[in-house]
């Protein structure tokens, strides 16, 4: 009890309470505001808007962008995409509403200040795969933050949510949270008519399998603490739409994303021996789920599934080839200016390490976003020419 008596508890009130302000966060707070102008919109964070979250750690890529003024997707396009890569377990509905409003939010993050490529030929957003754009990243979250900041009553930092709080008159209706800040421990309790939780994602559900430097090292963000599904569940909310996790193999030990360098690189993988190795799989994964192995793109959970066997039979590490696209200097600079702006650690691994991945592929990357061909298991150890392997990467999986 000492500990806590001498403790303040503040109380604060609103209308609509925003429980997160990363990504999710800062656009419920902005659409909160768009859609009532005198409501009391109050947002909370463990940390500090001005860089929390996952976007706050750079990015390079906006994943989703169709392109409609150009019409070079539309919404059913990516709703057939999506419905693909998951394998029929998709909310069709939910994704086509996500999809048709996505070009007007990036259009706004333009108007704020968000420095977009552009192709200079055509005057669009240079794109990396048939679904993203690339931007610069470093700017994005405080870009965000601002328009969050401008929107709201009153932001919270530094207010770690433990509880949403029940309404003691109506069944089954959430009426504030409960917190506390992480700096000086005063607890507060918030009380609202409308809660929205965008508290993140979860990391560290499964163990890397990393040893040495890699130990315990994740791309996803080690803040990302699951408060997201804990709140609700807590207060006793049901979860839908949890049948696919995504969990990505990353590059060794610094943990690099991989996206740019497969889909803009356009780099590839191959086994231990320097095999391509997904057409091994080709038959064993036919006879589990059919013809969805000759979709393209072959969906992501299917090649994750042929790098997962390759490795179980032996035939381990994967890696992928960096030597070929580094040959060429700007997309040497691409290359490592991806992980300067949003992985420094994985360049510091590879400059410890003396490794340039001009020289050495590496290991263990995601699975090649690539199209499936049908062709005899390719024979076992010995040099192989990747250049007559059947990779292409005309994929447009979505990739960080
Ligand atoms: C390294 C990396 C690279 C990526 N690259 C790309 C890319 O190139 N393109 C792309 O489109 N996407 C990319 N992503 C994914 C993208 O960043 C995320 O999908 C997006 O940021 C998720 O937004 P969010 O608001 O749902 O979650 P977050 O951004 O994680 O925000 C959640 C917020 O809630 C706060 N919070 C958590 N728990 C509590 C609590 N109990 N109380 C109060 N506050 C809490 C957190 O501090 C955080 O600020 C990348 C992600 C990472 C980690």
């Amino acid at each position: 009890m000492g500990l806590f008596s001498r403790r303040k508890t503040i109380f604060v009130d609103s209308d609509i309470l925003v429980i997160g302000g990363g990504m999710a966060g800062c656009g419920a707070t902005y659409e909160s505001r768009y859609w009532g102008r005198d409501l009391n919109i109050v947002c909370v964070e463990k940390a500090n808007i001005e860089r929390s979250g996952a976007v706050a750690q750079g990015l390079y890529a906006i994943n989703c962008y169709m392109g409609m003024q150009w019409d070079e997707n539309q919404p059913e396009d990516h709703v057939r995409y999506a419905r693909n890569d998951l394998m029929g377990l998709v909310r069709e509905d939910l994704g086509y509403d996500i999809a048709r409003h996505v070009d007007a939010t990036v259009h706004k993050f333009e108007e704020w200040g968000l420095p977009m490529m552009k192709d200079p030929k055509t005057g669009r957003y240079l794109r990396e795969g048939k679904w993203q754009i690339m931007i610069h990243g470093e700017s994005y979250k405080p870009i965000v933050a601002e328009a969050a900041r401008k929107a709201a009553t009153e932001i919270y930092n530094r207010i770690m949510i433990t509880h949403l709080l029940m309404d003691k008159s109506k069944a089954n209706r959430v009426s504030g949270a409960v917190g506390f800040n992480v700096r000086t421990g005063e607890f507060y309790v918030f009380r609202a008519k409308a809660v929205i939780v965008c508290a993140g994602g979860a990391s560290h559900i499964f163990k890397p399998r990393a040893v040495g430097e890699g130990m315990g090292r994740t791309w996803y963000a080690p803040w990302s603490s699951a408060s997201a599904y804990a709140l609700p569940i807590l207060a006793g909310a049901k979860m839908t739409q949890m049948e696919n996790r995504i969990v990505l193999t990353r590059f060794k030990d610094g943990y690099g994303p991989v996206g740019a360098y497969f889909l803009h690189l356009k780099t590839y993988t191959e086994n231990a021996y320097g095999n391509e190795y997904e057409t091994t799989w080709y038959e064993h994964t036919k006879e589990i789920v059919g013809d969805y192995v000759d979709r393209h793109p072959v969906p992501t959970c299917l090649r994750n599934h042929a790098f997962l066997e390759e490795v179980k039979a032996g035939r381990g590490p994967i890696r992928m080839v960096t030597k070929e696209a580094f040959q060429d200097p700007h997309l040497e600079t691409v290359g490592w200016e991806n992980f300067l702006g949003m992985t420094i650690a994985q360049a510091v691994v590879w400059a410890s390490q003396n490794i340039d991945p001009k020289h050495i592929n590496r290991s263990s990357p995601r699975p090649s976003l690539t199209s499936w061909v049908p062709t005899p298991p390719a024979p076992a150890p010995g040099p192989a020419d990747p250049r007559t392997t059947p990779h292409r990467n005309t994929s447009g999986a979505t990739t960080a």
